[in-house]
């Protein structure tokens, strides 16, 4: 009988969490305790960030994911099996897919983060303390309207939306301050998911509470009569805010199954935001472990590029290594084959999905500068021919490429990948940037779409080019890009598998996270309030009379 991700968490015996951050010499003077296997940690003076900088990415996924959070789990316990000191970072995961179709987001199988349940539930809070600070602002800005708009806001001008961290679809536009003078001003509104929040994306990237207040002011949430931005810093609203998110600001420590320590913080969406956990969770996994695993959202071509030229490029980070993840099922489903036959034994269709990884290869290694291995997550379908074609393959190109079993086995599975990593850390790196952000926003935006998408070129749509105009006037002009698109092609076309090439990027539509310090360019569009299936995460999950949790995944 196989078991489920949750019924293998509950199986293990957790060490409390004093022991584990000891594992680290983080002293039990530097932890602010949430029970026993939670803590928050105190910051940090990031003079030393003396650990290697792993980066975990994929190739164009399947809908159901991968397994970058299950290999970099895995891979760190692997990194402890063969004698290293090493830490994860990673995202904290939301309600909405929790509930959802996706489920949780603490890794799978034998390589997990526990206790999974908190983590995937309330975890320490933050996410309730972003959408308290969210909401904050939405507040304090229609109170602004209503007491006389001095700053004369145009209500069909307001960007900032309200947050709560559900897929409700029901709440994606309504129409709020309604029944007269006494209850606010009539307007449309709408609700985002926490995670697409843009104070989740200052969250993490902020270098600490100065800073964060900082990009708080600079947050604008809409534009007066004059056309002008009117920013959260003329509602007087950050140093409020900045006191809700005081203690979502520390990262988190939990463990592994295997009791590796994980600083798991933050959690931005990977469309309209970057997609990566806190900047101070990947710095304190830096400062404290030899080898610091972290994951970026979606494939390679949005998540590694905005880990790089977004997050890396701002933290001033360098990555020593980029671990690849490809599973069969998904170079069958680019080489063809459609979804219900994903199972089914197919090596003429895994090699013919073999380009999609190709170029996902070449993009860290030629424009990124990566050292990287090619990682294949074996599933229980898999067959040894296939696996075998794509170690051929690999091989004959000249690719590092390793099997991996930390779903079925924990880190034990993952041991020939840790050799790999730790080889490839001790080569020099010479990481660099898709685009210098001293060029154009039009220009930085061909650059992602033709070297790293491998598109033909880029169409502006006519509100596009306005917006375009509009943010260099304001100043805006040498901010990195935060691409939105979707995660299943290089293309704009989630239909577009494999490695197209003959294509068009369409750009609808742009906008400025001031705060957060990029642009995001859409490509379509783009859902910041997902919403449920029919048959919803949620119907399976139950707890008993002594407070266990079931049917989490
Ligand atoms: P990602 O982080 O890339 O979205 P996850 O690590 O969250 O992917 O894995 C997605 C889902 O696939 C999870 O439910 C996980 O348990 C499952 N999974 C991952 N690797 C394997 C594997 N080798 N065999 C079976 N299931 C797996
Ligand atoms: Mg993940």
């Amino acid at each position: 009988m196989t078991l489920s991700d949750i019924e293998i968490a509950q199986q293990v015996e957790m060490k409390n969490i004093v022991e584990i951050a000891e594992k680290l010499g983080i002293s039990a003077t530097d932890l602010e305790l949430y029970g026993n296997y939670k803590a928050k940690i105190k910051p940090i003076d990031k003079k030393s960030l003396k650990g290697k900088l792993i980066l975990v990415t994929a190739i164009s996924p399947t809908p159901a994911g991968e397994g970058k959070t299950t290999t970099a789990v895995g891979l760190a316990d692997a990194l402890g099996h063969i004698g290293k000191k090493a830490a994860i970072a990673l995202r904290e995961p939301s309600l909405g897919p929790v509930f959802g179709i996706k489920g949780g987001a603490a890794g799978g199988g034998y390589a997990q983060v526990v206790p999974m349940e908190d983590i995937n539930l309330h975890f320490t809070g933050d996410f309730h303390a972003i959408g308290a600070a969210n909401n904050l602002l939405a507040a304090m800005l229609d109170n602004h309207i209503h007491q006389g708009n001095a700053l004369g806001i145009d209500s069909r001008q307001i960007t900032w939306k309200r947050a709560v961290d559900m897929n409700d679809r029901q709440l994606r536009h309504i129409v709020d301050g309604l029944q007269g003078r006494l209850n606010g001003v009539p307007r449309e509104d709408g609700f985002e998911i926490t995670v697409a929040s843009e104070i989740m994306a200052i969250l993490c990237l902020a270098a600490d509470l100065t800073d964060l207040k900082k990009r708080l002011e600079k947050i604008i949430v809409a534009y007066n009569f004059a056309g002008k931005p009117v920013t959260c810093g003329d509602l007087k609203a950050a140093g409020a805010m900045t006191a809700l998110l005081k203690d979502a600001m520390k990262p988190n420590l939990v463990q592994t199954l295997e009791q590796t320590p994980a600083f798991i913080h933050g959690g931005p969406f990977a469309n309209i935001a970057h997609g990566c956990n806190s900047v101070q969770a990947t710095k304190m996994a830096l400062q404290y472990a030899d080898y610091a695993v972290t994951e970026a959202g979606f494939g390679a071509d949005l998540g590694a590029e905005k880990f790089m030229d977004i997050k890396c490029r701002l933290a001033k980070l360098k990555p020593n290594a980029a671990v690849l993840v490809a599973t069969i099922r998904a170079l069958k489903m680019h080489g063809g084959v459609p979804k219900k036959d994903l199972a089914t034994e197919n090596v003429p269709a895994v090699v013919a999905g073999l380009p999609n990884l190709e170029r996902h290869l070449h993009n860290l290694k030629d424009n990124f500068g990566l050292p990287v291995v090619v990682c294949i997550n074996q599933f229980p379908d898999d067959t040894a021919a296939e696996l075998a074609a794509v170690k051929k393959a690999c091989e004959e190109r000249g690719v590092d490429v390793v099997l991996s079993n930390v779903w079925s086995t924990g880190g034990a599975g993952g041991i020939e990948l840790a050799k790999k990593v730790v080889e490839l850390t001790e080569t020099q790196s010479d990481v660099r940037f898709a685009y210098d952000t001293n060029l154009s926003l039009v220009e930085k935006i061909e650059m992602i779409a033709k070297r790293i998408y491998g598109a033909k070129g880029v169409e502006f749509m006519p509100q596009a080019k306005r917006e375009l105009a509009k943010l260099t006037e304001l100043g805006f002009s040498d901010y990195p890009i935060c691409m939105a698109k979707t995660q299943y092609s290089f293309s704009d076309n989630p239909n577009l598998l494999g490695a197209p090439s003959d294509f068009i990027i369409t750009i609808r539509s742009v906008k400025v996270s001031a705060g957060a310090g990029f642009i995001v360019a859409l490509t379509g569009n783009i859902m910041t309030m997902p919403g449920l299936p029919k048959h919803p995460a949620a119907e399976k999950i139950d707890v008993d009379e002594f407070g266990n949790i079931t049917g989490l995944f």
